[in-house]
């Protein structure tokens, strides 16, 4: 998506290992004008598909999942962070691996918010290792929903998430897809459409 791309390129930071830091409109400052953009894009992208539920976690998928949630005119769930599992018996649960490996994480979703009636699809803002994204459709496989598509902000496509999810054949809409950064020049290169 050329308006994303646009502005990765003028206001990204490339960080060390591997990290695009994204703050100033996606991940801190939220630029809510650019996030109806890109809803709207995966609207198109997923015309096809029967959605009624969007799923998402906390917290940097919350502000473009809910922004999507009203184009696409369903409810949105995110996953929640959880210091410790209640085992309550009331919540689907996993645990992921945080970005940086430094530390796992569990994950909740109360049985409630998803069931075998869903047909859902996950939004995040970053996709790299595919951890996250793992996590969540273990949430959906164990309630019983159809994952219908994943749609991410930004792919790191030089990371092996984006390859492993598509050889799932789940469809996958990443609206800009870097395919190299350089930290010391600050260059990015996307990937071109037709690669995908
Ligand atoms: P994965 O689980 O695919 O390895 O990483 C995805 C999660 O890690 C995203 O939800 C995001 O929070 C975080 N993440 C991964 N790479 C980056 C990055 O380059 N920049 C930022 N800001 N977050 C990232």
């Amino acid at each position: 998506m050329k308006l994303l791309e646009e502005r990765i390129l003028k206001d990204a930071v490339i960080r060390p290992g591997n990290v695009l830091k994204v703050d100033s409109f996606l991940n801190h400052q939220m630029d809510v004008m650019l996030f109806e953009e890109m809803a709207k894009e995966w609207k198109r992208l997923f015309a096809a598909k029967h959605i009624n539920k969007i799923l998402t976690i906390e917290a940097s998928g919350i502000g473009i999942a809910a922004i999507a949630a009203r184009v696409f005119e369903v409810p949105v769930v995110f996953a929640k962070k959880a210091k410790s599992i209640n085992l309550d018996n009331n919540n689907y649960c996993t645990k992921i691996q945080s970005y940086t490996h430094v530390n796992m994480y569990d994950v909740i979703v109360s049985k409630k918010f998803l069931t075998r009636e869903d047909h859902v699809l996950i939004l995040d803002d970053f996709l790299a290792n595919g951890c996250a994204l793992m996590g969540l459709l273990e949430l959906i496989e164990m309630s019983g929903a159809a994952v219908e598509g994943i749609g991410i902000a930004i792919e790191k496509g030089f990371q092996k998430g984006g390859s492993e999810i598509r050889a799932k054949g789940i469809q996958l809409e990443s609206l800009a897809i870097i395919e190299s950064m350089n930290a010391d020049t600050g260059e990015i290169v996307f990937r071109k459409e037709k690669e995908v």
